[in-house]
């Protein structure tokens, strides 16, 4: 199957790979979910990459704007509030601000509630999983209602306050603060890294949900957890880099598989 020819399934077809991700899931000890675009897509925000990604339409941003950052922040912050934005990076913060989680996204509270998943790892910026309830959420990229200082990684939540100009340097150490969402060119903060090392490293099952597995270095979460020893289970829509490594691919979106795969781990 191709990406081109994507094959609805039936009902009947769905509950059985579903029936068989549950059993997976329940005789697991530890159970990672990785989330990815797919997720943020389902609840009305439009993705970066691929046919119809913003950047494939309009354009990547600069691939150096972390260092474009830190050789001059107050000129960052100003330069953000003065330019002439993109309509379609209009879009995308209307789409962001406006966004709220989906029924997919309130599976993976029920199912970290349940003790069917143990942790989140997610790629995705839009704090859905934290506005949804999820407890072990660890945001890989950041999350776009935060600010983070550089040196010391703290982090304060913005809450609906966008900033106009540089804030304030971190109470705490002094250093320069950003948006806590991770730019082209930065590393993912060290304490982020770390604690989704650690989960993957106690996984013995990650559930690949809604990602097509491209960008690093999240996805590559993924081979080494494989080599690990975890089985690998994924939903999403497309055939992706991943499918060839994993034990069960259920071709689905994380809204229709999430509650049904609830509903099936509570009977
Ligand atoms: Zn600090």
């Amino acid at each position: 199957m191709t990406n081109s020819s994507i094959h609805k399934l039936s009902n009947e077809e769905l509950q059985v790979t579903i029936d068989e991700i549950a059993t997976i899931v329940s005789e697991s000890d530890y159970v990672v979910g990785m989330t990815g675009a797919g997720m943020s897509v389902e609840s009305g925000i439009p993705p970066f990459r691929g046919v119809d990604g913003l950047w494939t339409k309009y354009g990547a941003p600069k691939m150096d704007g972390y260092s474009d950052f830190k050789k001059d922040p107050t000129g960052w912050w100003n330069r953000r509030t003065n330019e002439k934005i993109d309509s379609h990076i209009n879009e995308l913060r209307h789409a962001l601000t406006n966004a709220e989680p989906h029924v997919g996204h309130y599976a993976l509270v029920e199912l970290e509630k349940q003790g069917n998943i143990q942790s989140l790892v997610t790629q995705n910026i839009d704090a859905l999983d934290e506005k949804a309830g999820l407890q072990n959420l660890i945001e890989i990229h950041g999350n776009r209602t935060k600010l983070r200082c550089i040196e010391c990684g703290d982090r304060v939540s913005l809450g609906d306050f966008v900033p106009l100009y540089a804030p304030d340097p971190c109470k705490k150490c002094g250093g320069i603060v950003k948006f806590d969402t991770v730019m082209f060119g930065e590393p993912i903060p060290d304490d982020v890294m770390t604690a989704a090392r650690s989960e993957i490293n106690k996984a013995d099952c990650v559930l690949s949900i809604g990602t097509s597995a491209t960008v690093r270095p999240a996805s590559g979460l993924l081979w080494i957890a494989e080599s690990l020893g975890a089985t690998i289970i994924e939903i999403n829509p497309t055939e992706t880099k991943l499918t060839p490594i994993c034990e069960v691919s259920l071709r689905s979106t994380a809204g229709e598989a999430l509650p049904l795969l609830f509903k099936t781990l509570s009977n």
